[in-house]
């Protein structure tokens, strides 16, 4: 039987640049202003690419993974805003249920809901978030993940003991960079762990595909005045490490 292939979409080039250089037999197809890297990781065939920012780009870029490349589950690695107060840098949040903040069609329907799906939240299936927690779970409790970052780099971003969750996750086509724009989403989503742009648009389209998906989010900065500053440093000197452990470790899992 062939086996199966994974697509791999990281939101920052930096997250994908890394995986892309462990592919074997890589090849190299562009589709629609997109770069995707067929190859294979540690025996396992996958695609890899950046999704792209914001909920359309990202929705576009898994619709050809599907359809172009047919790939049959989605990994989805990046960073985020951290809206729950007890998250900080460099902890991992796991989507287990995946709502869009911006989707508004009151009063034809209720707020967050997703026309013609008719629900709000978009779950990931439970055997690949089981999966997720495991493989995150090995890479932060072996240590192993101070060994590929480096245990400097860590501290200086404040790392020392990373956790990971598993919870709601909030995307929408907004930049999160105040306490004020953080209160209110808050206020409209109280469960929320974290904020980006991109996965529950993911989700929504693997839905419709049928097919698994897993959003993994790594936290790069805590959405308030502070996250313009420090966000960029985060993904030049972190997250980029951090995406090729936890790609790696779940692709073990499979
Ligand atoms: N670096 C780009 C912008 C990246 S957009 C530029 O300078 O033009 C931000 C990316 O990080 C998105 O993929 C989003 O999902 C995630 N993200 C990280 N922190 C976020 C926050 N505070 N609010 C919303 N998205 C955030």
């Amino acid at each position: 039987m062939r086996q199966k292939t994974i697509g791999v979409m990281g939101a920052m080039p930096e997250e994908v640049n890394g995986i892309i250089q462990l592919l074997t037999d890589s090849e190299e197809v562009r589709l629609g202003m997109r770069t995707y890297y067929t190859g294979q990781l540690n025996g396992v065939p996958i695609v890899v690419v950046f999704s792209r920012w914001g909920k359309v780009a990202a929705a576009t870029t898994v619709s050809t993974l599907i359809l172009h490349f047919n790939v049959s589950e989605i990994i989805f690695t990046g960073v985020a805003g951290a809206i729950d107060s007890g998250l900080n840098a460099g902890d991992i949040v796991i989507g287990k249920r995946l709502i869009q903040h911006d989707l508004d069609g009151r009063p034809l329907m209720k707020q967050f809901e997703i026309p013609l799906l008719g629900v709000q939240y978009l779950e990931a299936p439970p055997e690949a978030l089981e999966r997720a927690v495991k493989a995150v779970h090995t890479l932060l409790d072996g240590n192993h993940l101070f060994s590929a970052v480096g245990e400097k780099e860590l501290r200086t971003f404040g790392i020392v003991k990373p956790k990971v969750v598993a919870g709601d996750i909030a995307s929408g086509d907004q930049f999160f960079a105040s306490s004020k724009a953080k209160e209110e989403l808050l206020q409209k989503l109280p469960g929320v762990l974290c904020v980006e742009m991109e996965g529950a648009a993911v989700a929504q389209v693997c839905y419709e595909y049928g097919i698994s998906f897993t959003v993994l989010r790594t936290v790069s900065d805590t959405a308030d005045e502070q996250s313009h500053i420090d966000f960029p440093a985060f993904i030049e000197k972190i997250s980029n490490k951090y995406s090729i452990e936890i790609v790696k470790n779940i692709l073990q899992c499979l």
